[in-house]
């Protein structure tokens, strides 16, 4: 599997490197290649709402893949919705193998620290979008990657980690998951 990293924002350089290890960590065999692009389009953006609209968003991110075997991640210093929510931690789409994860409400308190717990949430996040790539849907097991977050809290309650029946499914599909990564 290849993953493209599109990093929108300035906290870069510090965490290309821990999203690297973290999903070379997760897949096996794993390549992953970034691009950093700090001027993100305004027609998705609203002004009123000071956020971005994440589904539209997507297509946008998409383009910044290599080649159509790629999976893209687009990581935004940024906050997003879409119609009929507030906002959104991220959103993703199997068809166009993109997934993005919004970090604006990841930062604890609003001192846009990357500490620990930004981390660990952000890891988090962007596993939960790439798990809807690979075409899984939200998991009931509150501690797996895959149960959906309405909340920071809910998002500190699970893990980074695919719960037994959500491993099982990707294995099914072929896609090579380290055992450690999955929950005991
Ligand atoms: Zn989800
Ligand atoms: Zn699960």
């Amino acid at each position: 599997m290849r993953f493209r990293l599109v990093i929108i924002s300035d906290y870069a350089e510090e965490i290309i490197e821990i999203l690297n290890d973290f999903l070379r960590k997760i897949f096996p065999n794993t390549s992953v290649s970034h691009i950093i692009y700090k001027d993100p389009p305004k027609e998705y953006y609203d002004h009123f709402r000071r956020q971005y609209r994440a589904d539209l968003m997507l297509t946008w991110i998409a383009g910044f893949r290599e080649d159509l075997d790629e999976i893209t991640v687009g990581i935004l210093d940024y906050d997003g919705y879409v119609p009929g929510l507030n906002f959104v931690f991220g959103v993703a789409d199997p068809y166009l193998k993109t997934a993005s994860v919004y970090t604006v409400r990841l930062y604890r308190g609003y001192d846009r620290k990357i500490d620990e717990i930004f981390i660990e949430r952000l890891k988090k996040e962007v596993l939960h979008e790439i798990g809807h790539v690979l075409g899984l849907e939200h998991c009931d097991n509150r501690r797996c990657v895959m149960s959906f977050s309405n909340s920071i809290y809910e998002v500190d309650l699970k893990t980074y980690k695919f719960c037994r029946r959500c491993f099982e499914k990707l294995t099914k599909r072929g896609i090579l998951i380290n055992r450690e990564m999955v929950l005991t």
